[in-house]
């Protein structure tokens, strides 16, 4: 099978398997797991932050950040196409009393400040209000296919948010392909945000864990909602272990997923009856649509699986090829040609 579907398909390299075996554990909730604590540390010198936290996924992640951020019955400001917004079962309105005010979000996943503003046209003295209390923004954005947030716009949301003393947290769940599309330390990036989530267990490769970043008081404050939600693990070290590889060794290489993603979508452009914009393809996303009237996604789909190619829609009729280390570039070719073939028939 070529798995499209996700980067969250990619197995763990052999030199994690290894160093799973090999690495020293402890108790993590006593704090005492020596690899969970080289991984939080070394993260957290990666994005030039006081501190980081082993989570088990991305969603633990943002949700406890969002419960350290926002105290009971304010609001967290959410791209209405956000991954927290839509895949995260509205975590933090049940465990935390946080009221999403989801924000209309741009094609290439900014929020407009005009638009953020419109959520500060009240009294803050007027009791009937909920206040503000975060502004959540995603990069790369996924159901924007993957779009890189650029420098000038961060500098801006910050500004805006300083303004009203509002934290930012950033979904990064893939901020590493943000930062080797823009050819930049992730620290450049990470300095625009209070807090930032990422995932070990997309395109860097690990089976399992998130990180987030932050100031050392903040991640005090994720560790103890992470206890509460059941995230505190005991020889968590076996994870991190090859967490570490992740960030060591699994980045640089997600240039290639981007090669890919380009290489696919210029040949997907070849082809009729689909439909695509190539100035989208930043990263390793690539949306297209089936324009060709005998197909239905669904039945388009279908026809991939049954020549060994699994790929899934994303919302508003558009299908989602997501390319990572499971995926040369001899199939790309291989799934270019299928597609090919399928569209003539
Ligand atoms: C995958 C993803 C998450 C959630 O991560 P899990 O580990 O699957 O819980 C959050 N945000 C974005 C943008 C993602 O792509």
């Amino acid at each position: 099978m070529i798995e499209l579907r996700s980067d969250t398909f990619t197995l763990p390299t052999e030199k994690m398997l290894q160093a799973m075996v090999k690495t020293p554990l402890g108790d993590d909730v006593y704090g005492e797991d020596p690899t969970i604590n080289q991984l939080e540390e070394q993260v957290a010198e990666m994005f030039n932050k006081e501190a980081a936290c082993f989570l088990p996924s991305g969603t633990m992640a943002n949700l406890t950040s969002i419960l350290a951020h926002c105290p009971r019955g304010s609001k967290v400001l959410v791209g209405n196409e956000s991954d927290i917004f839509i895949y995260e079962a509205g975590g933090a309105s049940v465990c935390g009393g946080v009221i999403y005010e989801p924000i209309p979000t741009q094609s290439d996943g900014r929020l407009l400040l005009e638009d953020l503003e419109k959520v500060f046209d009240f009294d803050p003295e007027d009791p009937q209000f909920a206040l503000p209390s975060l502004i959540c923004l995603e990069n790369t954005h996924n159901r924007c296919g993957g779009r890189v947030l650029p420098f000038e716009y961060l500098n801006s949301v910050r500004r805006f948010a300083n303004e009203r003393s509002l934290p930012i947290h950033m979904d990064g769940a893939r901020i590493f392909n943000a930062s080797v599309a823009l050819k930049c330390p992730v620290s450049e990036i990470a300095k625009y945000a209070d807090s930032i989530q990422f995932c070990l267990s997309k395109g860097l490769s690990a089976p399992i864990g998130s990180m987030v970043v932050g100031s050392r008081k903040f991640i005090k404050d994720v560790r103890r909602w992470r206890k509460l939600l059941g995230g505190g693990m005991r020889q968590a070290g076996v994870l991190a272990a090859a967490g570490i590889i992740s960030v060591n060794n699994m980045v640089d290489r997600l240039e290639e997923d981007h090669k890919r993603a380009r290489q696919f979508a210029e040949g997907l452009l070849l082809i009729t009856g689909i439909e695509l914009d190539l100035k989208q393809v930043e990263t390793n996303i690539v949306f297209f649509r089936v324009t060709d009237p005998q197909f239905t996604p669904e039945k388009f789909i279908e026809k991939l699986k049954a020549n060994g190619i699994a790929i899934e829609t994303l919302g508003h009729g558009r299908i989602r090829a997501v390319f990572h280390r499971g995926v040369t570039g001899k199939e790309v070719d291989e799934v270019l040609d299928v597609i090919q073939k399928i569209m003539d028939k």
